[in-house]
């Protein structure tokens, strides 16, 4: 597909007009496409190239300015082919060939993008709409608009005011910025400057840091929104545009169960036109078509969806795709890592909060989504950066080897990888983390917990140590417990008996259930266990014993005065966004 077509085509979306001709055209495409895929799978694969179409190397070599410039995959050598023989054997034919994995579509844009850039110098680049010259009515009540995010529990972090982000000219727009920790502002930079230069990157911070809020910031800025409720109409208003100004449309894959996350904080985070691409093959194809007629902002769908609906989602340009999870890609082979290397787009930004450092060959699949060909072969890979760092980390390894393992880890962290991934972790912003404060939280026992507290109490052993300090009854003036009560019925001293009485009341505090006998614990034990059980419980403690591993028990409330308030605690931290930490 030359690249001209492709501008052309986006223009014609743009309009209302004539608008499900287009569609109904680019639908018909896919099955094509379908069907061409159906007859390669049985045929040879064909190294044709259409008349007239460039070749990839002439036009790539000509991108020589500093903007946008795309480092070149090495080429394939002599050298680089017999090393690809090292290590797992795994290195079959496919650790070599790149060329093939990039379909064309993506060929074509990446030589689009390379030239554009090239001639155009800045502006072909994909800065961030202006509306310079879009009304908007709202305009006059500036002060009225209302503002997300809306938190009114917390404080914000930063003042009040736009943070311009320099390398990439976008803007994260006060309302947001207000929120935003520094690094958090850095991610979001890192960030937008790879959307406006229509390059990959990989996110991966560590859990807990916000890597959504960046990736909400990043966009703000790539859409030009501002934070308040003209971000709703954004869209419209540039459909509307005479001139038909680059407007952007991103992709976010993520697992199933992030999709409605998503969807609420971008909610939460401003005015976005948001759909599923999921469900129903009508849902889909409703937002297959809003995304290829510019009716939709963002379009969400998941790793599994996109695998089984792959050439009809490729059909749009996406400016923008953020992959969620996406050490979800990291095999190879996995078919849904192949289905995620023909993406439509050039701007591909993965998010992961786990940590691939020590498994090479996993990040340089990762990489290899987010920059194709970038990071070279597979088997290039492994020769130059997992070799060394392995060998460097066996026990046996010889002083050059150590020496050779610390100098490509020095050149992996601090010159290959920062262009394409931010990473920090937790430990090194322990400092500008909320504080961790204490706020005791008095729950009362339930009524079985006050029941089987006052039973345990009245039971003989416990009656014994109680008393043990009053005067004793034959009248010789001396404490029971050192006079003619030394010992229980039982014969035991009641001393011995002190400290396991505690724990049994500390234990029926937390929960009515830890006095049951547990069936993998010694029989002594467990038979130490059910007296108490018996002492605290006397009318139930044949029913728990009988029904000793039911974890039904665990779960009943009625045993459990702190999750009655826990379940509160929940629902109001669920609701402003805390995280409750708990131990008993
Ligand atoms: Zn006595």
């Amino acid at each position: 597909m030359p690249s001209s077509e492709d501008d052309a085509s986006r223009v014609a979306w743009s309009g209302d007009e004539g608008e499900n001709d287009v569609v109904q055209r680019h639908l018909q495409k896919a099955q094509q496409a379908k069907d061409k895929a159906a007859v390669k799978a049985t045929a040879k694969p064909s190294t044709k190239r259409k008349p007239g179409e460039p070749t990839k190397a002439k036009h790539a070599k000509k991108s020589t300015t500093g903007v946008g410039k795309v480092a070149m995959r090495p080429k394939k050598s002599a050298t680089l082919r017999k090393e690809s023989t090292y290590g797992d054997n795994s290195s079959d034919d496919d650790e070599d060939a790149l060329d093939d994995s990039l379909p064309d579509y993506l060929k074509a844009r990446k030589r689009h993008r390379d030239t554009e850039q090239a001639m155009l110098d800045n502006r072909g680049l994909k800065l961030p709409p202006s509306y310079d010259n879009v009304d908007f009515s709202d305009d006059e009540r500036l002060a009225d608009l209302s503002e997300r995010p809306n938190f009114t529990q917390i404080e914000p972090c930063a003042p009040y005011e736009d943070i311009k982000m320099e390398r990439s000219l976008g803007v994260i727009p006060a309302p947001i910025a207000q929120w935003l920790r520094e690094y958090q502002v850095h991610g979001a930079a890192f960030m937008h400057e790879h959307i406006v230069y229509q390059k990959g990157g990989l996110l991966g911070d560590d859990m807990g840091l916000g890597k959504t809020i960046q990736v909400i910031s990043a966009l703000t800025a790539a859409f030009s929104k501002t934070g308040d409720e003209r971000d709703a109409k954004r869209m419209r208003k540039m459909r509307k545009h005479p001139d038909k100004p680059w407007y952007p449309v991103v992709l976010i894959i993520c697992p199933g169960s992030l999709m409605s996350n998503w969807h609420s904080e971008l909610k939460r985070w401003g005015w976005w036109q948001v759909q599923f691409y999921h469900g129903s093959s009508a849902d889909k194809e409703a937002a297959l078509r809003a995304a290829l007629s510019g009716r939709v902002e963002i379009v969400i769908t998941t790793y599994t969806t996109y695998l089984n609906n792959k050439s009809e989602l490729n059909l749009v340009n996406w400016d923008i795709v953020i992959a969620d999870e996406c050490h979800l890609i990291k095999n190879r082979k996995a078919e849904i890592t192949k289905a995620m290397d023909e993406l439509n787009s050039l701007c591909r930004i993965g998010l992961t909060g786990t940590a691939i450092q020590n498994k090479y060959d996993e990040l340089w699949t990762i990489l290899n989504w987010t920059n194709p060909g970038q990071f070279g072969t597979l088997s290039a890979w492994k020769a130059h950066i997992s070799k060394p760092l392995k060998t460097g980390q066996s026990h046996e390894a010889t002083v050059p080897q150590l020496r050779l393992a610390r100098i490509t880890a020095k050149k992996l962290v601090s010159n290959l990888l920062p262009p394409f991934v931010l990473r920090r972790m937790k430990s090194l912003i322990a400092h500008q983390l909320p504080k961790k404060s204490d706020r005791v939280v008095f729950c009362p026992l339930t009524s079985d917990q006050q029941e089987a507290y006052a039973s345990f109490l009245g039971a003989e052993v416990v009656d014994s140590i109680q008393r043990a300090g009053d005067p004793c009854d034959c009248g010789r003036n001396t404490k029971r417990g050192w006079c003619c009560y030394k010992r229980i019925s039982n014969g035991d001293k009641w001393q011995m008996h002190v400290f396991p009485a505690m724990m049994t009341l500390q234990k029926l505090s937390n929960h009515l259930a830890l006095l049951i006998p547990r069936s993998e614990d010694s029989p002594d034990q467990q038979q130490k266990d059910l007296e108490k059980l018996e002492m605290a419980t006397p009318d139930l403690w044949r029913d728990l014993y009988n029904t000793r591993d039911n974890i039904v028990h665990y779960a009943n409330v009625n045993f459990c005065g702190k999750w009655k308030i826990l379940r509160k605690l929940l629902d109001f931290w669920h609701k402003s966004k805390y995280i409750p930490f708990y131990s008993s």
